[in-house]
């Protein structure tokens, strides 16, 4: 089904994109060694391109794995609570783990997810964010872009679920 949305302009083409993630993979590859175990957690569904793209360009041995984070109802929702409809089936015990997320906004998401994953006794436990609107102050170790505050869409993001296979970010 068609959608009647323009996209306005285009804000990280393919190419600035591809780009910044080579060097973030090359950033990350060299905090951490075989030892480290280290466990890619890819936040479902915004980061799974960008995931796919990072992990490709990294040259340390890892895993990879997903969750899938859902804000509770309307009614629960001032708690910033989120629940867990797809959880991480692999033990964190003792390993490195990196959170992978298309884009902080409020950071709502990741302020819920943190401290669950953090329980389960990660050696450590650190954020990768493609884009940081930069609305609140939490500062993942890694962050692609500070994006502008407007709506965005492509390389995973979607507006109810269309744009997701974009090969770059547009706004709208
Ligand atoms: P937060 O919990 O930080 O408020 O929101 C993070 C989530 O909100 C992102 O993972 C993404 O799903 C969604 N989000 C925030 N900003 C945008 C945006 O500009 N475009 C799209 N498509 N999703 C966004
Ligand atoms: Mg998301």
């Amino acid at each position: 089904m068609p959608v009647a949305v323009e996209l306005r302009r285009i804000v990280y083409t393919a190419e600035q994109l591809q780009a910044r993630v080579r060097e973030i993979a090359a950033d990350i590859s060299g905090a951490y060694t075989a030892e480290d175990r280290l466990l890619m957690i890819g936040i479902l569904k915004g980061s799974f391109v960008f995931l796919a793209d990072l992990v490709r360009q990294m040259t340390v041995p890892l895993d990879v794995d997903f969750v899938i984070a859902s804000s509770y109802g309307a009614g629960k929702a001032s708690t910033g609570e989120v629940r867990l409809l797809y959880d991480v089936a692999a033990p964190l015990e003792g390993r490195a783990v990196v959170l992978v997320e298309d884009i902080v906004d409020s950071g709502t998401t990741l302020r819920s997810l943190v401290p669950k994953l953090r329980a389960r006794g990660p050696a450590s436990l650190e954020i990768c964010a493609l884009l940081h609107k930069r609305t609140i102050e939490l500062d993942p170790r890694w962050v692609g872009f500070d994006a502008p505050n407007e709506f965005l869409v492509g390389y995973g993001l979607d507006l109810a679920e269309h744009f997701r296979h974009l090969p770059y970010v547009a706004s709208l």
